[in-house]
């Protein structure tokens, strides 16, 4: 490295391999890791960004016992699914690796061994729950209760998602197995604990005093309240058969805690891809010199920002992440996303969808990025965003200045004449843009970073439309070139400064402006030092569009997708009425079920429930009073063929005598609809047996 060369150690949240990687994901973490790593490689520095599958823990067997497949089939599937998501939003890891690899259970288990032996844990025999019928103990998410602290009903066994309290399985109230559904025993088992305790004062130190000012509030404040609430001693081994074996003796049956071996994944990532690229790994972890920093999601804050620091502090060579960017969440059309209900827009549905339209979902994500608070991704915003900005802003303006330069001069870049005014000013503020978006970027603003360089295609849109080059090229030769020639310049820079936010753009807008024959191509910090980033007598390419317009039918399209996700999540959580008990043969023929007609029906006062009929049931023409007046009008059910209980005991509803019972059901919603003997040759007084 030379002395100006900065070396970064860049992590994104291994994702959990149960399913595949939605925008929430994309929005919350990767996207900004993405962009920071970008920034840095443009910058000349020494970057290695890596990430890849969290393929242990609880979850993922719970999948495979369902699908009725091996853990490993799980893991295998999403893997393949969340890594080519990656590749296909441009989301540059210098490495992408997961805990599966041996590279992983060979540096985790020498992790906790350095552990083991320096004597950092806590070996202790404890009750834990288990699972009598499943013969397993509970661990995690085998187990479900409440929460202790919110009170939240569906609390897991290591957190809750309502308040994001991390906890003991034996914390929960009301513990019942995931697995069984019974109510779980306690049993004697050996596990290793890491005394956080131990570490609260250093963390005091370390965070409370020295990150007040450089971390995010949202952050800071969850470590706060995490320290001031008393830190306890957490296990970091389980009972469980799915993980990496605990490496030491008398730990058969036992794997290290998902949440333990995880965060060791960066480490190995890391290790990966120093023996691919021959380099050395270790400066990358353990120079004090390395900017290490992990983005993340707020539900992660806790592992890292105390777990995995304190697990780093106490294997003693590691240094720490100088920053933890870690965003909100990010809620699509006013709900919460989820995974299990398929409210999501999934990655790579998005891509069969919208093809080649990766930045498009890039700019939206980061425009309305949940970096300080919870937001919300809605499809109408996402194609405004599109419309009004991406296609009427930065592609309008790139359009115009390469169909123009190529109409007047043939795509030869033109010479200036004297810049006016407004030229200068308009040259003196694109300069000022690399180190205001820099600035940005570096405190992880990331959305103030992009709407920054949205600025700079705003100059060149509001430039060309005041300047009106399609006007004086009639009156005026060399005012116009000139027009043009800055023009041009702003167009360059933007294909500099777009980089970071929007690669395929990038790409594109490159490609068009004929980078590859430019002799020195400009740098970012250039764009602010160098007097010409486009010079005169360079020829560009032919116009291609940038963005194109979402129509309505695209957007109306993904609302119905929504709409049905919600349908079936509704019909699966429909509450289905428990069985009766059993009936003889002999009680069931003592009803006797007939078909009827309606043949009158009118309404009742004092009731909105209630509608008074008459059924002619084959026997008789009789009154019968039903509760159907708000699913139907009368005019609506007269003339219904219908299942009539003839012989239930009459009975006064409202002061009418009725009859017998028509039968019903009601749909989720609450409509009822009639048990329907509607068909051809069935007649009134049929008997229903
Ligand atoms: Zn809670």
């Amino acid at each position: 490295m030379s002395s100006k060369t900065k070396r970064f150690t860049i992590t994104a949240a291994l994702p959990y391999t149960n399913g595949p990687v939605h925008i929430g994901h994309l929005s919350g973490v990767y996207v900004p890791a993405d962009i920071y790593s970008r920034f840095q490689r443009i910058q000349g520095n020494d970057v290695a960004f890596v990430c890849g599958s969290d393929e242990h823990g609880v979850p993922i067997t719970l999948k495979a016992k369902k699908e009725g497949i091996t853990p490993q089939q799980v893991v295998d599937k999403y893997h393949a699914i969340i890594k080519k998501s990656f590749e296909d939003f441009g989301i540059t890891f210098d490495n992408y690796s997961r805990t599966s690899a041996k590279i992983h259970h060979d540096t985790a288990s020498e992790f906790f061994k350095k552990l083991y032996e320096d004597g950092k844990f806590i070996e202790e025999v404890t009750e834990q729950l288990y699972d009598e019928e499943a013969n397993q103990f509970l661990a995690d998410r085998f187990v479900v209760g409440t929460c202790p602290k919110c009170g939240n009903e569906e609390s897991y066994g290591d957190q809750c998602e309502n308040c994001g309290t991390s906890h003991n399985a034996t914390d929960l109230i009301n513990p019942k197995s995931a697995i069984s559904g019974n109510v779980p025993t306690l049993k004697e088992t050996k596990h290793w604990f890491l005394p956080l305790d131990q570490y609260e004062p250093w963390l005091k130190e370390w965070i409370l005093e020295g990150h007040e000012k450089d971390w995010k509030g949202n952050v800071y404040g969850q470590c706060k309240s995490w320290i001031n609430d008393g830190l306890r001693p957490r296990a970091v081994t389980r009972d469980l058969d799915w993980g990496i074996p605990v490496p030491v003796e008398g730990a058969e049956g036992k794997v290290l805690y998902v949440w333990f071996d995880a965060p060791i994944g960066y480490i190995s990532a890391t290790k990966e891809w120093a023996e691919r690229e021959g380099k050395d790994w270790e400066p990358y972890w353990k120079d004090q010199d390395t900017k290490m920093l992990h983005f993340i999601g707020k539900d992660n804050i806790v592992f890292h920002c105390i777990i995995f620091p304190s697990m780093l502090k106490a294997e003693g060579s590691y240094i720490l992440p100088d920053n933890v960017p870690a965003n909100e969440f990010l809620n699509l059309e006013g709900n919460k996303i989820s995974t299990s209900k398929n409210w999501a827009v999934w990655l790579h549905e998005y891509l069969e969808e919208f093809p080649n339209q990766q930045d498009v979902l890039r700019y939206v994500l980061t425009a309305n990025a949940p970096e300080s608070k919870d937001n919300d991704f809605t499809w109408s915003d996402f194609q405004a965003r599109n419309n009004n900005e991406l296609v009427a802003i930065f592609g309008n303006f790139i359009n115009r200045v390469v169909v123009l330069t190529n109409k007047y001069y043939d795509g030869i870049v033109p010479s200036p004449s004297n810049l006016s005014e407004v030229d200068e000013a308009t040259l003196a503020e694109l300069k000022l843009y690399p180190s205001v978006i820099e600035n940005s970027i570096e405190r992880y603003r990331f959305r103030e970073a992009q709407a920054n360089l949205m600025k700079v295609a705003r100059l060149g849109n509001k430039y060309l439309a005041d300047e009106e080059p399609w006007k004086t090229v009639k009156t005026d030769e060399e005012r116009t070139k000139t027009v043009m020639y800055v023009s041009l310049q702003i167009a360059s820079a933007l294909a500099v400064l777009s980089e970071p936010f929007l690669p395929f753009t990038t790409d594109k807008l490159r490609n068009i402006l004929n980078y590859s024959t430019l002799e020195n191509a400009p740098q970012w910090n250039e764009v602010s030092t160098k007097e010409t980033l486009l010079p005169a007598g360079h020829t560009i390419g032919k116009a291609e569009l940038l963005f194109s317009k979402i129509e309505d039918k695209q957007i109306t399209a993904q609302l119905e997708k929504l709409e049905q996700s919600k349908k079936a999540n509704e019909a699966a959580n429909r509450v289905v009425d428990a069985q009766k008990d059993t009936c003889t043969f002999d009680d069931f023929t003592k009803l006797d079920m007939r078909v009827g007609t309606i043949i009158e029906a009118s309404t009742m006062t004092k009731t909105k429930k209630l509608m008074k009929l008459k059924v002619d049931t084959g026997i008789d023409v009789r009154t019968i009073v039903s509760g159907i007046a708000e699913s139907f009008t009368a005019e609506e059910v007269v003339g219904k063929k219908v299942t009539v209980l003839v012989n239930l005991a009459p009975r006064a509803l409202r002061g009418v005598d009725s009859e017998g019972m028509i039968l019903m059901t009601e749909t989720p919603e609450g409509k009822l609809v009639f048990v329907n003997p509607d068909e051809d040759g069935v007649s009134n007084g049929m008997t229903i047996n």
